[in-house]
């Protein structure tokens, strides 16, 4: 385990969780929205496909490369980064800055580069790393989502090797064994 630094002073309301694939993210940022409606869960853009039952402006704004090259261009994504060596996601800036400017807090559940980029752009950011439970546990879940082929689940696997030895970068680890505990220590770290 790694320590648990102290809270910086004045604590930034700009909270990132980051963690491998099929760590339970999203599962763990829904639950978070659940019990605290007044968090603002960024929506990404995306330029992957949306899978069954992922809906427009809820779980993405899904676009076309072309699109995703505009926001890049007109500066309008605090983030962006190709995951998994693939497709491109990114953090729309606007609904973020107004957010905050209401005095809100606001969870990004982006990958490791997007946490580093957020990290640069705003020092007083919070890190949160989400952990399965085990390497075995997170192979598991990859399978049982059922989601991608055997090829994208290898690219995935790759990616969160790498992620997870770069955990050490995080200011806090949640490990995500029960989706409601993981989700109660988060929302108690921003308040
Ligand atoms: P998925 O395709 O499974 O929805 O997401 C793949 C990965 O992209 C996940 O690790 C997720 O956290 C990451 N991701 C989603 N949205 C963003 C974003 O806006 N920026 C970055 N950097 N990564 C993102």
């Amino acid at each position: 385990r790694w320590p648990e630094p102290t809270p910086r002073e004045g604590r930034s309301r700009l909270i990132v969780l980051a963690g491998p694939t099929a760590v339970g993210k999203g599962t763990v940022a829904a639950e978070i929205k659940a019990h605290h409606p007044e968090i603002l869960l960024s929506v990404s853009a995306t330029t992957r496909a949306p899978r069954p039952g992922e809906v427009e402006g809820e779980h993405y704004f899904f676009v076309s490369d072309a699109e995703f090259d505009r926001l890049v261009a007109e500066g309008e994504l605090l983030e962006h980064a190709t995951v998994h060596n693939r497709h491109r996601y990114g953090t729309p800036r606007a609904p973020i800055d107004a957010a905050l400017a209401a005095g809100r807090t606001v969870l990004l559940e982006i990958d490791l580069q997007g946490a580093r980029q957020v990290r640069a752009a705003e020092p007083s950011a919070t890190l949160v790393f989400l952990l399965p439970p085990s390497w075995d546990e997170l192979v598991q879940r990859l399978v049982g989502r059922g989601t991608e082929d055997d090829e994208e689940r290898a690219r995935r696997l790759r990616t969160a090797k790498k992620e997870l030895a770069a955990q050490g970068e995080f200011d806090f680890h949640v490990v995500n064994d029960d989706v409601a505990r993981a989700a109660a220590e988060i929302a108690a770290l921003v308040r």
